[in-house]
């Protein structure tokens, strides 16, 4: 049977009892779910979601992390830290990332290969602005934030990695690339992957879409030969939505 991986990014919302509480209701709500699963909160509750995924089908991921492993960097959180808490997961490159905090491919990759290196596996994201792909360069953005994103990964490192392919348009603003569109995104994704790695790593990599993923568009795009998996943000806050998202398949 294929396998999906469904991944909720709470962003900078709930506080540590909201988040419990939101944790809690998910693992009741998925714990028979077929997928794998990961759930991202912030930093600040993610030893008290820690406990509360514990022995259960969630995996704990975080939504960034330092590109050191430690020292004077103030403000910033460590692989060493986000192990320590029982975090197996991290999400990298995010377009808020990219575009907000002006985080660039060659920092990216830096925190790809020290996730990697500490045991953490890491969700890659990559993806064009409206203006990008009005202007045709879709191919030319997302090949090579791949390229970058994944330089120096071996081949043995790669099964390790998510991508997460996810329009910066798309992205909190209701609009779903169609799932055609997105599933000829992955395509090509894949094709970049073909000239890195060969036909079979290309083939085998876990590639989530992400945009304004809901209950109600997630079976079509799961079903894009392409797709596999989603990265979801504003659904991912309430277990009316995430629990569907996941469930996708009961
Ligand atoms: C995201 O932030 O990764 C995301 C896909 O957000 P949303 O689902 O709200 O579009």
């Amino acid at each position: 049977m294929r396998s999906y991986y469904i991944a909720g990014n709470w962003k900078m919302h709930k506080t540590t009892g909201e988040a419990v509480a939101l944790a809690q209701a998910l693992v009741t709500e998925l714990a028979s779910c077929k997928e794998r699963v990961m759930i991202a909160p912030p930093f600040t509750a993610l030893a008290a979601v820690a406990e509360v995924v514990k022995g259960t089908n969630l995996r704990l991921g975080a939504q960034n992390m330092g590109s050191e492993l430690q020292g004077a960097h103030t403000g910033e959180v460590s692989a060493l830290m986000l192990r320590d808490l029982g975090v197996s997961a991290v999400i990298l490159g995010h377009s808020e990332r990219r575009h907000s905090y002006h985080e660039d491919d060659a920092l990216i990759n830096r925190k790809v290969l020290l996730a990697l290196e500490q045991g953490l596996e890491p969700i890659l994201c990559v993806g064009e602005t409206l203006e990008e792909r009005e202007a045709g360069s879709l191919e030319s953005v997302v090949g090579t934030q791949v390229r970058e994103g994944l330089k120096n990964v071996s081949a043995a490192q790669l099964p390790a990695i998510t991508i997460a392919y996810e329009p910066v348009w798309a992205i909190g603003t209701g609009k779903t690339a169609t799932p055609l569109d997105a599933d000829a995104v992955h395509a090509y994704i894949r094709v970049v992957l073909e000239s890195l790695y060969g036909a079979e790593a290309a083939r085998s990599m876990c590639i989530q879409y992400g945009g304004s993923v809901k209950p109600d568009n997630v079976a079509e795009l799961m079903a894009q030969p392409n797709i596999d998996g989603a990265l979801v943000g504003g659904a991912a806050l309430k277990v009316e939505s995430f629990g569907p998202i996941a469930n996708f398949r009961a």
